[in-house]
């Protein structure tokens, strides 16, 4: 034979996929650019989602919003309208044959490039709400998935997996290299957990979960499948957090800071006014973890003007009352220089010695700073990035406060460790991040929880508003203006594109209307993005002095702006805002001394769109949206994606699975406590499996 290796041999794990049943070298070479090299990968390739062919609906059942799944082919394609303005798509599709064929449309408006993707024969599965328009049924906006030529085994099987596919493959190569790795060696495949685990969390074994992740006999198996899939991941992330947290306790020796009742009274008095419960709770945790032996790790989040700075400060002189040396890192410069500010007032009467170390300072200036800093004559820093850097070193570092930095990473926090022992670690955050993210991102950290706000906040009224509410807006809001109040108009674009729609989207115009309509006889100032940053500073400092009275802007404003005077805000085109944003927007009318009205004009174009903005009128708290934001929206750029460190979760979705996360982490905490290093027989694959995944990364080192 010249074939090369038989194909008759068995299969192990390893076998390259070329010698897969069906598959052979050139589509080997597809499916390496998927990173499938060997069987086993096939057998972990995932689908990245299904066609369910089961329960298809016939026209005939039809009935009006109902959710429903056709199958039929493309029979006519039409197009209205053009690539930029208004258009309008509509295919019509045929269910059925012959005497029983039977018609349905589905249409997509201003969504021209769907028309590329249709092609008449094509076989396709609609999902969606149909509404009956002149005796045709239409769906508008389906879901559409392009069923492929069916292959020997379609038949039987009614949920087909979908998979990733690279130019030149087909579902069908990669199918059936599934399908052939699962045929030739599941079975060689060790399971991790062991059996009485697998039965008391009620998981799918896995050759069993496998076979059903690829080709699932029903929906209820896929779930259980895909359940088994996602626990195992986050179990692992888990567990790999679990046992840092672990080793920082049982290594790490980072020097006891007790805020003894002594040092509690000597901070207090500094401090010009009552500390909120809130902010009470985070410095008893912080206290607690500062007590101890081993380094803090803790994240303290609280929205913008919850009063964490102080918090951090009782911390910094905690440290510093025990002859240890503190640094505050900041995002930026401008961030840096207030905390100088409000520490410098604070520690006027005090002898705590504090520098700023910054990146712009001459040469001499630094050097000097670096000299005081390593010889213990500087108590604080505060500064950026900049205290990073290899040649800043510490006396008797104790603590760093980290501060808006929740992208701030596991790998960045090693960064931060110096030689010798350990300091202890605050990071703070003003944005609200979802809890299942918390548990897993920032798993390796303890989480404080500022919910409250310091006394004199002002309430604020918000509405969801439509084009025919505008003129009453705009009467109520010249009504405060000759009242002496101020406010914003925020609008998302600085141009308006070619679409009229977009008119009010655009700040330019939106100033333009104002100025000439309804505000024409009020002061108003323009601040935006492209203007220069001496244009931007004039701006802002003529509407805080009061010289304009409305400020129009884009979300420039939204970071460190605070006129207390200003109590209304109106958003345009509040569609094109994310919830979080929205809530930062309405956080700059909440600082003065009369109550805030906000109102944001919108036109949401789906109904996720919509439940964000309701979402966003029937709550004020930060937290609450946070949750809504990422059940709608996912996590987007909360995470920074890759910043926090941790290698991409590969099946699990954070908001989908919120409660498994909960789960595993308990679960896997349990496991820790029980065995520490992971060290009995039985748990040998799950140590395995978390120090290749999470072993370097989370530098776990040589567990076990
Ligand atoms: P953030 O949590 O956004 O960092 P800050 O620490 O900057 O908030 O505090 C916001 C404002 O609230 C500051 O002006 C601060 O002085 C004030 N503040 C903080 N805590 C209290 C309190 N307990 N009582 C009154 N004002 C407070
Ligand atoms: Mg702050």
């Amino acid at each position: 034979m010249t074939t090369g290796p038989a194909t008759s041999a068995p299969l192990t794990l390893a076998t390259p996929v070329q010698f897969l049943k069906g598959v052979g070298p050139q589509r080997a070479e597809l499916l390496a650019k998927l990173e499938l090299f060997t069987a086993a990968d096939c057998l972990f390739f995932f689908p990245r989602d299904y066609q369910d062919l089961t329960d298809l609906q016939s026209v005939a059942e039809l009935e009006p919003d109902k959710l429903v799944r056709l199958r039929g082919t493309v029979v006519e394609i039409e197009m209205r309208g053009g690539y930029s303005g208004r258009s309008m798509l509509g295919v019509l599709v045929q269910c059925g044959e012959g005497a029983a064929a039977d018609y349905v449309r589905a249409m997509w408006f201003n969504m021209p490039h769907m028309r590329k993707r249709f092609e008449h024969g094509q076989q396709v599965l609609l999902t969606g709400k149909a509404k009956k328009k002149g005796g045709r049924w239409e769906f508008s906006h389906p879901r559409v998935q392009w069923l492929e030529q069916e292959e020997p085994g379609d038949a039987e099987r009614k949920i087909l997996p979908v998979y990733s596919l690279t130019e030149g493959l087909h579902q069908a190569s990669v199918r059936r290299a599934v399908q052939a790795s699962l045929d030739g060696c599941a079975a060689l495949l060790d399971e991790v957990f062991p059996p009485e685990f697998l039965a008391a969390h009620n998981l799918l074994p896995l050759r069993e979960a496998l076979t059903q992740i690829h080709f699932p006999t029903d929906r209820a198996q896929l779930e259980q499948a895909r359940r088994r899939f996602v626990y195992q991941e986050l179990f692992i992330l888990q567990l790999a957090l679990a046992v840092r947290r672990l080793r920082l306790q049982v290594d790490g020796s980072a020097p006891q800071l007790e805020p003894t009742a002594k040092i509690d009274a000597r901070i207090r008095r500094l401090l010009p006014f009552a500390l909120t419960p809130g902010q009470e709770q985070a410095i008893q945790e912080i206290g607690a973890d500062l007590s101890r032996h081993f380094p803090m790790n803790r994240l303290l989040q609280g929205e913008v003007g919850s009063g964490k700075t102080i918090v951090a400060v009782y911390a910094v002189l905690t440290a510093v009352a025990h002859g240890r040396q503190a640094a505050i890192m900041a995002p930026t410069e401008v961030l840096a220089r207030q905390h100088a500010r409000t520490l410098g007032k604070l520690l006027s009467e005090s002898r705590v010695r504090w520098t700023t170390l910054v990146g712009g300072l001459g040469t001499a200036e630094r050097r000097e700073i670096l000299a005081q800093i390593k010889s213990g004559d500087i108590d604080v820093v505060i500064g950026t990035q900049a205290i990073l850097q290899d040649d800043v070193e510490f006396a008797k570092l104790g603590l760093v406060v980290v501060d808006e930095q929740h992208k701030f990473g596991v790998r960045q926090r090693a960064q931060l460790r110096k030689a010798g022992q350990a300091p202890h670690y605050l990071v703070m955050t003003a944005t609200p991040i979802p809890r299942s993210v918390t548990m897993t991102m920032f798993g390796d950290l303890d989480v404080s929880t500022i919910r409250d706000a310091p006394p004199g906040r002002m309430p604020v009224k918000t509405y969801l508003a439509n084009d025919e509410q505008r003129e009453r807006w705009w009467e109520f809001v010249r009504k405060k203006l000759r009242e002496g109040r101020q406010g914003y108009v925020i609008a998302p674009l600085v141009e308006q594109s070619d679409d009229p729609e977009d008119d009010r989207a655009s700040v330019m115009r939106t100033f333009e209307a104002l100025a000439n309509g309804p505000l024409e006889a009020f002061r108003l100032g323009l601040l935006h993005g492209r203007m220069s940053n001496d244009e931007k500073e004039a701006a802002m400092a003529e509407f805080a002095a009061g010289k304009t009275q409305i400020l129009v802007a884009t979300t420039v404003v939204e970071v460190g702006v605070d006129v207390p005077n200003a109590v209304l805000m109106t958003i345009e085109g509040g569609e094109r805002f994310g919830l979080s944003q929205l809530h930062q927007l309405r956080g700059r009318i909440v600082r003065g001394t009369h109550p805030g009205f906000c109102t944001v004009f919108a036109k949401p174009s789906t109904p996720e769109g919509l439940k964000r903005l309701e979402a966003f009128v029937a709550s004020n708290d930060g937290f609450e949206l946070a949750e809504v934001d990422f059940k709608l929206r996912g996590p987007g750029d909360l995470l920074g994606t890759k910043q926090h460190g941790l290698p991409p979760l590969r099946i699990a979705d954070l908001a989908r699975d919120e409660a498994v996360v909960a789960e595993a982490r308990s679960d896997a905490l349990a496991l820790v406590q029980q065995d520490p290093g992971l060290t009995k027989p039985e748990h040998e694959r799950l140590r395995k499996q978390m120090l290749k995944r999470y072993g370097a990364v989370l530098e776990l080192g040589d567990v076990g």
